[in-house]
C-alpha cells in the first residue's frame, strides 16, 4: 500500500530572474505503509525545500503529491490545509514545542484542536510518551525537559492526530552522538509501534542505514542507495 507519492516534483526559486535555481527536477519517491526512508543529501541540494513540498506546505511548480492515493497537489487550499493537518506529521531539527504548555498540553492540543476531547487526548498523549519513556515528564514544561526529551515530545507531538506520514527534518541534528541514537532509537520505536511511515532527512550515515531504504538527492532528482 502506498502512503505517499511523489511525481516529477519540480521546483524553482526565483524563477525567470537572473538568480533563478532550479532546486528539485523531476523527483519521483514512493513510500509504503509503515515504510522508514532515509533522505540524505548535501546542505543546500533542497531537502527541506522537498520536506515542505511533500508536507503540502508548499506547492510544486511541477508535478503531482498523493497522499493515500488523493492527489492534494493543485486542489484547494482547504483540501490541503485538511490533509496537511490529518495526514502528515512534522518534526524539525528544533521541538518548536509552545512553552508555555507541559509536555502533556502539547501533545494534547493539537488533538482538542480537532475535535478530540480533553480526557481523550491526554489519554493518547500519556500513551505516547510512554512510548518513548518520557511519560514521568508529562506535567514538565519544555525548558525543564533535556534536549532529547523535548525532541521525543516533539516526535509525540507530531503523531498526536494519528497521520499517515512523518517528515523529519534532521530530528537529531541539534542533539550530542549518544542522545541522537537514544532518540533515534525512540523515533524507530514509535514509528514500528504505530505503522507509520516516514521520510528522514539525517546527516548520519549510521542512522540512515538503520531505516528501512535510503535515498539520496543529487542534482534535483532522488537516487537510490
Ligand atoms: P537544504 O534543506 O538541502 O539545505 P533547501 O531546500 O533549504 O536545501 O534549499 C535548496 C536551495 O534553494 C538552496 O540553494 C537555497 O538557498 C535555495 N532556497 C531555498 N529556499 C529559498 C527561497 N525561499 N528563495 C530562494 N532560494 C531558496
Ligand atoms: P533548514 O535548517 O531546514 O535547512 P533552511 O536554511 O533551508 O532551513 O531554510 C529556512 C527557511 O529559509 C526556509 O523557509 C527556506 O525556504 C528559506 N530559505 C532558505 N534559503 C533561502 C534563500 N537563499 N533565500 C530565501 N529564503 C531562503
Amino acid at each position: 500500500e502506498v502512503v505517499m507519492r511523489l511525481n516529477g516534483v519540480e521546483k524553482f526559486y526565483n524563477k525567470g530572474l537572473a538568480n533563478e535555481v532550479h532546486v528539485l527536477r523531476g523527483v519521483d519517491l514512493s513510500l509504503s505503509k509503515g515504510e522508514m526512508v532515509a533522505l540524505v543529501a548535501p546542505s543546500g541540494a533542497g531537502k527541506s525545500t522537498l520536506l515542505h513540498i511533500a508536507g503540502l506546505l508548499d506547492a510544486p511548480d511541477a508535478g503531482e503529491v498523493a497522499i493515500g492515493g488523493d492527489v492534494l497537489s493543485g486542489r484547494s487550499d482547504r483540501r490541503r490545509t485538511n490533509a496537511r493537518r490529518n495526514d502528515v506529521g512534522f518534526v524539525y531539527q528544533f521541538h518548536h514545542l509552545l512553552p508555555e504548555f507541559t509536555a502533556l498540553e502539547n501533545i494534547a492540543l493539537p488533538q482538542m484542536a480537532n475535535g478530540v476531547g480533553k480526557a481523550a487526548a491526554e489519554a493518547r498523549g500519556l500513551e505516547l510518551l510512554a512510548r518513548v519513556g518520557v511519560d514521568h515528564r508529562a506535567d514538565h514544561r519544555p525548558a525543564a525537559l533535556s534536549g532529547g526529551e523535548q525532541q521525543r515530545v516533539a516526535f509525540c507531538r507530531a503523531l498526536a492526530n494519528a497521520p499517515r506520514v512523518m517528515l523529519a527534518d534532521e530530528p537529531t541534528g541539534n542533539l550530542d552522538p549518544a542522545t541522537s541514537d537514544q532518540v533515534f532509537d525512540a523515533l524507530m520505536e514509535l514509528v514500528r509501534g504505530t505503522g507509520l511511515s516516514a521520510l528522514v532527512a539525517t546527516h548520519n550515515m549510521e542512522l540512515a542505514a538503520r531505516m528501512d531504504r535510503v535515498v539520496r538527492l543529487e542534482d534535483g532528482v532522488l537516487v537510490q542507495g
